[in-house]
């Protein structure tokens, strides 16, 4: 939170303070909106040539943690204007059309009486009410499940003008119908947009960005980056993409943040500039009580205490054209422990950490500077490209002078993580650098003219693998297209999961080394690991390669590579068992299970269906063969319950193709006498189902 001690107006406070006052009317000279403490009242300024002129409203909550996670949230950014109508000052939103995004709709948001007109042709009216919560849809109540705010414990401890617009920051506890209240500051910003729009650039399917929906059509995020010199190749920039260290980040950690933003320049400098971003630490609100993080002049990058594992970037753009206002990025500091414990299980079988536990700062630095540099990706434009993680050869990831190159993977907007494919031997570094993708992606939007000749600017992909964008399906399901799947690393999937899987065993062996604590953690997170490798096999299974395929032709994944992973995976669930076990015996069941349950997952089935590639009867064969494959044992008990499971829920899903529903009743019979026959034909000595 801000625990400003100190308020910062414009002009004085006075008894009847909405009069017209010549000190005010100095400053509304210089700034066309103006914010005014009046008494326990907040009063806006608006000129004249203000009237009527989009601006852009932007809230953010800092303090509670909220459902995602962080305690610095990001509530709405909202186009607006301000326009008089009789004796009203009012407040009109310009919002995107429900029945089409590509058209916008103007609402008023609340009309204010007007409370002066002064000599210099400004309004002034009394705003509190928005200010204080009173319009739901500028008000982060919404985010605590809060009524509202508590007037009575509501403070104001920052109102700052700037040369288009204010900053406020107001301190208050949200009330709750279903218990405490809590406590919150909420910060504002608004300011004048751009004169002129930036022109259009429209999203390409060859290339990732982040869209708007504009009234121009559809545009790719991207900053106003102009070259100071454009007639030469290379320029530094008219005014730099700034990036503040906000103070609360601490401090061991600033040099990697400042790293992570300054690795950028070198992307940048494809697109023809130098020096295109900068990073410096915020001041103190000591040295500057007129920092506001939520100031859409700046580019902040934010530190949440928040419990969950994770990062954001974005950047908040003009709703006219997709130019990126600003940007903010938020480090969930958890975020550090969750790529811990998936570096260490990914890469400490192949000898790269220190078998210690936690890990060295140095690397969890590195590991936090990677995460940085993916959620600028973010806020520069790019979307994920999970492609560019299965672009580089098995051979290649093995070969320390490729990955000191090109890294891991070939972005870090993919999900590809650390490298898990290089062996003890191999002595390949493991985490993602910007890659050959980040930097031809970053050129469509920031090299002038790249994006006119489009057909000129993608050529270089019919011999690059590596510079191919592709991402299929919600992030909640498993992919269609076994080439871009998340934290997937390698091309040749089942080799590169082979040795993935030769890591995690080593790794189970290093754990013993370590605090019970520790290996209990750890251990849990090889069961983890362990899964998503084999989901990458699965993915295979009634898989369906996209037109920027890298492994294969587009269209069905061909039979033997189908026939092949269903037999990876059956071995692999019956001879890693153990092993997994010995890590987390909970770790284990659930991987095991959800490995199941992906194998049948309903849109896998019905992929399966319409290719015909192969049959059911292929899929529940072979792996019911693996199951019932093992001696008597309770590893082999628990197989064979969780996979009759699995089947029972094929059975009762009514929405799967009946041919694959009526090859699971025979795969359970068959299980059955497998069961039975194993026993001696002694009912009594099969096991009891769950
Ligand atoms: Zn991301």
């Amino acid at each position: 939170m801000l625990h400003l001690l100190m308020l910062c107006f414009l002009g004085d406070s006075s008894a009847n303070p909405l009069l017209p006052n010549r000190h005010l009317n100095q400053a509304v000279h210089i700034a066309p909106i103006a914010v005014q403490r009046i008494g326990d009242r907040i009063a806006v300024r608006v000129s004249k040539e203000a009237l009527g002129k989009p601006m852009l409203w932007f809230i953010q909550l800092d303090g509670p943690e909220t459902s995602n996670g962080y305690t610095v949230r990001s509530c709405n950014s909202i186009q607006v204007r301000w326009e008089l109508r009789k004796d009203n000052l009012e407040l009109i939103s310009t919002n995107p059309k429900r029945s089409n995004p590509l058209e916008t709709e103007d609402h008023v948001v609340k009309a204010f009486a007007i409370a002066s007109r002064t000599d210099s042709d400004s309004i002034s009216a009394d705003v509190t009410d928005i200010l204080y919560g009173k319009v739901p849809a500028f008000s982060p109540a919404w985010t605590l499940q809060s009524t509202g705010f508590d007037l009575d414990r509501t403070r104001v401890l920052q109102l700052i003008n700037d040369r288009d617009g204010f900053h406020t920051a107001i301190h208050t506890v949200f009330q709750r119908s279903d218990g405490p209240g809590i406590a919150g500051d909420v910060l504002t910003s608004l300011v004048l947009l751009p004169e002129k729009p930036l022109s259009r650039i429209g999203p390409d399917p060859r290339i990732g960005y982040i869209t708007s929906k504009c009234p121009s059509g559809e545009c790719i995020r991207r900053f106003r980056l102009l070259k100071q010199h454009p007639e030469q190749p290379i320029s530094r920039p008219v005014k730099p993409i700034v990036f503040e260290i906000s103070q609360e980040i601490p401090n061991r950690w600033r040099p990697y943040i400042r790293r992570a933003v300054e690795n950028w320049n070198a992307a940048f400098q494809q697109s023809g500039f130098v020096g295109a971003v900068e990073c410096r630490v915020a001041p103190t609100l000591t040295s500057d009580p007129t920092w506001n993080p939520a100031d859409l002049h700046r580019n902040v990058i934010r530190w949440s205490k928040g419990t969950g594992e994770n990062a954001t970037g974005y950047s908040i753009p003009d709703p006219r054209s997709g130019e990126s206002i600003c940007a903010k990025v938020v480090i969930g500091e958890k975020v550090i422990d969750l790529f811990s414990r998936q570096y260490f299980v990914q890469v400490s079988g192949a000898g790269k950490p220190p078998n210690v536990w936690p890990l060295p700062e140095a690397i969890q630095g590195r590991i936090l500077q990677y995460v940085v540099e993916h959620e600028l990706g973010h806020v520069f434009g790019l979307d994920h490209n999970s492609l560019a993680s299965s672009v580089f050869s098995v051979a290649n990831l093995r070969d320390q002078g490729f990955t000191d190159r090109y890294g891991d993977v070939a972005s870090v907007m993919s999900y590809g993580r650390f490298n898990y494919v290089a062996q003890p031997s191999d002595g390949c570094p493991s985490i993602p650098i910007l890659g050959a993708y980040d930097r031809f992606a970053l050129r469509y939007a920031y090299e002038p003219g790249a994006a006119n000749q489009p057909d000129r600017f993608f050529a270089p992909l019919k011999a690059r693998p590596d510079l191919r964008y592709g991402e299929s399906g919600p992030s909640n399901q498993p992919s269609d297209d076994p080439d871009t799947q998340w934290d997937k690393v390698g091309r040749e999937t089942l080799l590169a999961t082979e040795l993935g899987v030769r890591n995690l065993r080593r790794v189970s062996e290093n754990l013993n080394a370590l605090p019970t604590s520790a290996r209990n953690l750890l251990g849990d997170a090889v069961c983890t690991q362990w899964e998503t490798e084999l989901g990458h096999v699965v993915g295979l299974i009634g898989g369906i390669r996209g037109a920027q395929a890298v492994s294969g032709p587009p269209g069905p994944v061909s039979r033997s590579e189908q026939l092949g992973a269903i037999g990876f995976v059956g071995d692999h669930i019956v001879n890693d068992i153990a092993c997994l076990e010995g890590m987390s015996p909970t770790g284990c069941n659930r991987a095991v299970e959800n490995v199941l349950t992906n194998l049948f997952d309903s849109r896998r089935v019905k992929r399966m269906a319409n290719a015909q590639t192969i049959s059911f009867a292929e899929l529940f064969k072979k792996i019911g063969d693996a199951i019932t494959s093992q001696g008597p044992s309770s590893k082999a008990d628990f197989l064979s319950n969780a996979y009759e499971k699995t089947l029972t829920r094929v059975i009762l899903n009514r929405d799967l193709p009946s041919e694959c529903r009526n090859e699971a009743k025979q795969a359970i019979a068959r299980l059955d006498r497998e069961l039975l026959g194993r026993a001696g034909n002694d009912r009594s000595k099969v096991p009891s189902r769950a």
